[in-house]
């Protein structure tokens, strides 16, 4: 991974040269970072925003975007002036009106200094005007913005928002949206949520899209292109929009066989985390190189190469568990990031055994069984990898082994209490490991540490027995593969770059 080289002090200094006014004394600078230990830059300090709006308008031949951000927030301290997270062109900055002054710093930080300094606990109005060339902007070195032949798209992570809008760009700060973006006729754009209206007028046509929930920057996308749209609704009632692009070429007749069965896989998984949280579901499948799939909230990315091998309902099953685990309930810091993953990837596993392809017990076994002590695998701790190993595969793997042993020390009946409950607990919110694991006593009513210590946070590979079925299995030292294996794996590359 080549996105890992941050140098935390150089943008902590340039935040702290700015003028504090006389007036204002107990006023000062927002921090250039929320706090997180594996990306202490990401997001910003001092306040929390509610929605964003943003304004848009793309030119697919010239990668040119402009647009409006209007950001309502609120302030969390007596504020002098204020980060965003943003790399294109900014023209100008008003804050509750005012014209502010504002300047670039660091990798991706703007800083905006309001005329009259913010009192803690009030909310703001920002408004950035902007323009630029998204695919000629880079941070630490690379950029997250992908062209295509007819146009670019914004998915990735944990980072894909500054090329696109200036955020506070952590997951810890989740909003609602409404983007609206005009592209030339011809064009689509696509975004999350719901297609609230579509205008055309001299040559340009609208789309107004709006996410009602709250949503993490990173889960926020945006895809220009020449797209055909589905539509339905699911038994379940779930409205389904999916976008394929019109040049995927060999791939489209899987990309389409897979992701239009989202409808029934959104009302499969609601069997076992209840309710779909979302207003939508669904897909787009636009022409990248890229190989990775991501959750993006409501509209999940699939990259072409996910379909290479035919069909691949797994990586749909996968993505849409993180809509409930991922989107719904979001992680705190980055280092939780099993909340998500492991869970998408349990969820695999549950769909394996539907489709009578391996159970979840065969799966974990197998992944016991593969992988000796002395594999680097078990030095990977996946309730704290660490920056550089956030989407290893042993974060997957080891992580849904984790959820296996729970579910065989627990028993099925608090296991799946707690799959449907967590969603319903945190709804729109956030919440770490250890926020699960005490969901996950309090339900079952067992004492957990000993068993979340051994198989999320110890370097090395568990002896403990509960890897196992309760009853009936075998020794786990010569599990067979189970036929769903290699089409699991092909997944683990879901958010590589
Ligand atoms: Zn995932």
């Amino acid at each position: 991974m080549h996105r890992r080289i941050i140098a935390p002090g150089a943008l902590a200094a340039a935040s702290l040269l700015l003028a504090i006014p006389a007036s204002a004394a107990s006023y000062s600078p927002g921090a250039p970072g929320i706090g997180d230990p594996y990306y202490p830059n990401y997001g910003n300090g001092g306040y929390d925003v509610s929605h964003y709006d943003l304004r848009l308008q793309y030119q697919p031949k010239t990668d040119e975007l402009q647009g409006t951000a209007t950001i309502l927030a609120r302030t969390t301290r007596d504020l002098s002036s204020f980060d965003l997270d943003f790399l294109l062109d900014v023209s100008e900055v008003r804050v509750d009106g005012a014209k502010a002054s504002f300047t670039a710093s660091g990798e991706h930080e703007l800083v905006v200094t309001p005329k009259t300094p913010l009192a803690k606990g009030t909310t703001v109005t920002v408004v950035v005007r902007y323009s630029g060339v998204p695919s000629t902007k880079s941070a630490y070195g690379f950029s997250t913005w992908h062209r295509t032949p007819d146009g670019a798209v914004a998915a990735d992570e944990p980072e894909a928002a500054w090329w696109w809008f200036p955020s506070n760009d952590h997951p810890g700060d989740k909003a609602t949206y409404d983007v609206s973006v005009a592209v030339p006729d011809g064009t689509q754009a696509i975004s999350n949520g719901t297609l609230q209206s579509t205008t055309s007028k001299l040559g340009w046509t609208r789309y107004n899209w709006r996410q009602n929930k709250p949503q993490a920057t990173y889960l926020a996308t945006l895809a220009l292109g020449r797209f055909d749209i589905t539509t339905g609704t699911s038994d379940g009632g779930v409205p389904v929009i999916n976008a394929y692009s019109k040049d995927l070429g060999d791939n489209d007749g899987a990309a389409r066989a897979s992701v239009e069965r989202t409808g029934e896989l959104v009302d499969w998984l609601s069997g076992y985390f209840g309710p779909y949280p979302f207003s939508s579901a669904g897909g787009y499948v636009p022409n990248t190189t890229t190989g990775y799939a991501l959750e993006t909230q409501t509209r999940v990315y699939y990259s072409p190469k996910q379909f290479a091998n035919g069909s691949n309902t797994s990586v749909v099953v996968h993505e849409l568990a993180h809509q409930w685990y991922g989107d719904d309930v979001s992680l705190k810091h980055w280092k939780d990031i099993w909340i998500n993953e492991g869970f998408a990837r349990y969820a695999q596993w549950l769909w394996s055994e539907h489709e009578g392809e391996g159970t979840a017990q065969e799966l974990a076994d197998y992944v016991y069984a593969s992988h000796p002590a002395d594999d680097a695998f078990w030095t990977v701790a996946p309730g704290d990898p660490g920056a550089d190993h956030q989407f290893d595969a042993a974060v997957y793997d080891r992580g849904a082994l984790a959820i296996q042993a729970l579910r065989n020390t627990i028993g099925d009946d608090a296991f799946f209490r707690i799959l449907k409950g967590w969603p319903r607990t945190h709804a729109y919110g956030n919440a770490s490991v250890a926020d699960f694991q005490r969901y996950a006593e309090q339900v079952s009513g067992k004492p957990l540490s000993a068993l979340f210590d051994t198989w999320l946070f110890q370097p090395s590979k568990p002896a403990a027995p509960s890897a196992r079925a309760l009853a009936g299995a075998g020794t786990g030292t010569e599990a067979t593969r189970p036929k769903s294996w290699k089409r699991i794996e092909a997944t683990n590359d879901v958010h590589g770059h």
